[in-house]
């Protein structure tokens, strides 16, 4: 049978056992990917008995399927965040998200190494007015004290990436790749050594008050947090009508000779260009192009897509035009109307964190740290995420086809480059 994704071939996976039996603890989490093993990894650090149930496998949802592109920030710009929390709280934003790099970089020292973390990262502009916009980000990110990032003009790419394609862009040092599912994986053994218990093959089908339920057995907790994301599906309607769960796609090609490589990627950076439905790429530790691209807002896997991925792949390296795809997948993103992840809680023992909306290899770990830090100690950076007001997607049979004719819009627009 071949293998989910290139990421299954290269991981070490272990199997984990079905919940079969009646548990009380401190904190049940559902949903065993990042955002959910960050958490149960947090809390059980902080002395909290923990239980986890995913329905499938650790990794299972995007987490086990993701580009792999560590990006700082958030989805939105900060000037929106500001919108509903205020100037002085936006900077709290950009320190966050700055913070959560810095935690990504700790855990995955202390917890997978492995996970061949690797920094730099070249975001690209298609046209002027992409960007003017990005010189823009670049010039508030130096006015709140981080000048790394630096702005490269048209003529300068080609030092960055073997590609004519683009019209400049900007580097910036704390961001890049990693492979998300060893990264995952090194977190969930983490959780476990710190006394976490992890179930597979355990969804839940039910939560009544504080007894979580699945097929063959229940736990019975103090707190429960939500972490299913994009696939939470029915389970909890009301976090579910906040997101839009958006299909992305990932091709990764045969092994690349050492000169090809060399060629495409002169500076091993993970690169994105800034189109909504955008391209993303980087070069894996075996020298394989994984490239990513698209939003499906229908979720269905568009026809010939094998086809698109590489006329895409060649658009922007055409030396590449004989090569072969040998692994391809897709999965489930999950956007917030307004692009800024939705982190709360339902009551006052009942958390959730969802929507990263593209961006979440970094933000998920973060996520989870202040759901511990609000079950634990304190909730004050919690309640800053709680003044953000999530809308609801318009629902019923409009959800989607409404999505879909406004997509369609965006993407002509890409196309024509304007
Ligand atoms: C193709 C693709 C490419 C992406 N690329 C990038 C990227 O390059 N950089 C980036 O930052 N982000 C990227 N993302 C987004 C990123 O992967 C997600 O933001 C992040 O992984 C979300 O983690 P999560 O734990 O919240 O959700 P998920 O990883 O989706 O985990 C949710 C889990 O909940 C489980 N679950 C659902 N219902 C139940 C239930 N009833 N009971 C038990 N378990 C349940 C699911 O099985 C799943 O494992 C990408 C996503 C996709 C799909």
């Amino acid at each position: 049978m071949p293998s989910m994704t290139w990421y299954h071939d290269t991981a070490n996976i272990s199997k984990r056992h079905r919940l079969n039996d009646d548990l009380h603890c401190d904190v049940c989490v559902i949903g065993g990917g990042l955002t959910g093993i960050s958490t149960a990894l947090n809390c059980a650090e902080r002395g909290m008995d923990v239980v986890l149930l995913e329905s499938e496998t650790i990794g299972f949802g995007a987490s086990g399927r993701s580009g792999g592109q560590v990006v700082q920030g958030f989805a939105a710009d900060i000037s929106v965040i500001e919108q509903y929390v205020g100037k002085e709280s936006g900077y709290t934003f950009f320190q966050m998200a700055r913070e959560a790099v810095d935690d990504l970089k700790e855990r995955t020292a202390r917890h997978a190494p492995e996970a061949d973390l690797r920094m730099g990262y070249l975001h690209l502009t298609l046209n002027n007015r992409q960007f003017k916009a990005m010189q823009s980000l670049c010039a508030a990110w130096h006015g709140w004290g981080y000048t790394g990032p630096k702005m490269i003009t048209r003529s300068e790419v080609r030092d960055w990436l073997g590609s004519d394609r683009y019209f400049g862009g900007m580097i910036d040092p704390e961001s890049g790749q990693i492979h998300p599912l060893r990264y995952l994986l090194g977190l969930a053994k983490g959780a476990e050594e710190a006394g976490a218990i992890l179930f597979e093959d355990s969804a839940v089908r039910k939560v009544d008050g504080t007894i979580v339920q699945t097929d063959s057995g229940l736990v019975n907790a103090k707190y429960i947090v939500y972490c299913c994301n994009a696939y939470l599906g029915k389970l909890e309607r009301k976090l579910y009508s906040k997101i839009m769960p958006v299909a992305s796609f990932i091709s990764v090609t045969e092994q690349l000779s050492a000169s090809l490589a060399a060629t495409i990627f002169p500076r091993d950076v993970a690169v994105a260009d800034c189109n909504l439905a955008l391209d993303y790429f980087r070069l894996t530790h075996d020298r394989r192009l994984l490239f990513g691209s698209g939003a499906s807002y229908s979720t269905i896997v568009p026809p010939g897509l094998i086809g698109t991925m590489k006329r895409k792949i060649v658009r922007i390296f055409p030396e590449m035009a004989n090569i072969r795809i040998d692994y391809q997948w897709g999965g489930l993103i999950g956007i917030t109307i307004n692009r800024i992840p939705d982190i709360g809680r339902l009551s006052n023992n009942t958390f959730y964190a969802q929507g990263f909306s593209g961006h979440g290899i970094v933000l998920t770990g973060f996520a989870g740290k202040i759901i511990a830090e609000a079950i634990t100690a304190n909730d004050k950076r919690l309640k800053l995420f709680e003044k953000i007001h999530h809308q609801t997607f318009p629902g019923g049979w409009l959800r989607t086809p409404a999505l879909i004719a406004g997509m369609s819009w965006v993407k002509l627009r890409e196309w024509l480059n304007i």
